[in-house]
């Protein structure tokens, strides 16, 4: 059992509801768990695993607001991202896990470290736009990663030191359109991008699988988690993300982390650590698993992969850029708005405007971030 307390952040979202299964099996206590709108998951969900506060940051209306309280009295019922950050510093808990989507997520980052709480992160933009500024906050707690790459590379590193690491290879699924060919991608739709071979996630996270712009995004994590240089840091497709991520050493060693593709498992890991506990949540039977392969990512096939490269390399503001111009390409997409080829001449017209700010602070990023999403949607709207 995991003896420890939560805190939920996007408790209604695809890592959200795995956390929940985790929760219920670990017999986790939840002391606050917050949703964006989705009031009627997240208050089946309090009702569920006895959670005695809940924050809504996206609903603003007053009647609505009041129904949702009198209807449940006993439940202490918060909205707005100011309360949110209020309950992230004032409620008693163990560890928060942030499983907000998009660029939002940062702030409730930047204020569980604050506080001086530990940090189990699955919103990744939080690590790509304020990675400089959330490592730097860090005591003798680390980051505990939940995207499942980067705690496979977490597990596998154990407490080995750098200078013991010759290379970090991120796996990747090569998402839906692996095996498209190359003159389809102007007929891709949105209900095919929707669809991941492998794992089941939120829209948004699915996208980016399908352009793998996804994998330049935990490029960028890994780069801030382990402290690496990005000339250590590699990725390669594997079709069928048995392995989730492999350290390479110095010695010509690999260490690799597998299981069947469950994000019940990460999360566990996060929530339980430095321990392993018993859970019968993931279950991987050798026998039956595919043979299991590796292949080089195609840049005709994943050009946002690559210029998400460019960016993590050129540092400052570009990535919170490139990160916000992708968020507003994705809803002009799934919108219909944009043909999926559209998204990416877009991003990089964004980035192409944006002049260089180094070490950006977070009233900067956040500033920037809403900036280039406005810009970015008046470029079609
Ligand atoms: P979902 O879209 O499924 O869920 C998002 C959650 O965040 C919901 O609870 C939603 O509430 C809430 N939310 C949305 N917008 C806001 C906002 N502006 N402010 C506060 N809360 C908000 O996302 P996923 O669970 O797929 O992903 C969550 C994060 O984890 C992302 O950063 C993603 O990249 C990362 N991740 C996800 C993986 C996966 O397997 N899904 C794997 C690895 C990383 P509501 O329901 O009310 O809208
Ligand atoms: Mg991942």
């Amino acid at each position: 059992m995991v003896n420890k307390s939560i805190a939920l952040l996007g408790a209604t979202g695809s890592i959200g509801t795995s956390a929940l299964a985790v929760v219920a099996e670990q017999n986790i206590s939840v002391v606050l768990a917050s949703a964006h709108k989705n009031y009627s998951s997240l208050l089946q969900a309090a009702y569920q695993h006895h959670i005695p506060c809940l924050i809504f940051t996206g609903i603003e209306d007053k009647a609505l607001q009041t129904k949702l309280k009198s209807e449940n009295p006993d439940i202490r019922i918060y909205f707005g991202e100011a309360e949110l950050l209020t309950a992230i510093a004032s409620e008693n808990y163990d560890i928060a896990l942030n499983a907000i989507a998009g660029s939002g997520g940062l702030r409730y980052s930047f204020a569980v470290l604050k506080n001086n709480k530990l940090l189990a992160l699955a919103n990744k933009e939080s690590l790509i736009m304020g990675g400089h500024i959330l490592t730097k906050m860090l005591s003798d707690k680390p980051i505990l990663p939940v995207d499942s790459e980067l705690s496979a590379l977490f597990q596998a590193m154990g407490k080995h030191p750098a200078e013991e690491i010759r290379f970090l290879h991120l796996t990747a699924s090569g998402g839906i359109f692996r095996d498209l060919p190359l003159e389809d991608f102007n007929k891709i739709t949105p209900q095919q991008a929707l669809i991941n071979p492998n794992w089941t996630m939120g829209a948004k996270v699915t996208l980016d699988s399908a352009t793998m712009f996804n994998k330049a995004l935990e490029v960028m994590e890994t780069h801030w988690l382990f402290k690496q240089p990005y000339s250590k840091i590699k990725a390669v497709i594997h079709p069928q993300s048995i392995v989730h991520s492999l350290v390479e050493f110095i010695d010509g060693s690999f260490l690799a982390q597998m299981s069947k593709p469950d994000m019940k498992l990460p999360i566990l890991y996060a929530l339980s650590w430095p321990q392993r506990v018993h859970s019968q949540l993931v279950e991987t039977d050798l026998i039956s698993l595919p043979p299991l392969t590796f292949q080089e990512i195609d840049p005709k096939r994943y050009p946002l992969f690559y210029l998400g490269l460019e960016v993590a390399n050129a540092g400052g503001i570009y990535p919170t850029v490139i990160n916000s111009a992708v968020e507003a390409v994705s809803f002009l997409f799934l919108q219909n708005k944009i043909p999926y080829l559209k998204m990416f001449d877009l991003v990089k017209k964004a980035l192409d405007e944006q002049e260089p700010v180094s070490d950006p602070d977070l009233e900067t990023i956040l500033q920037i971030n809403a900036q280039t999403c406005q810009k970015v949607l008046q470029y079609v709207i």
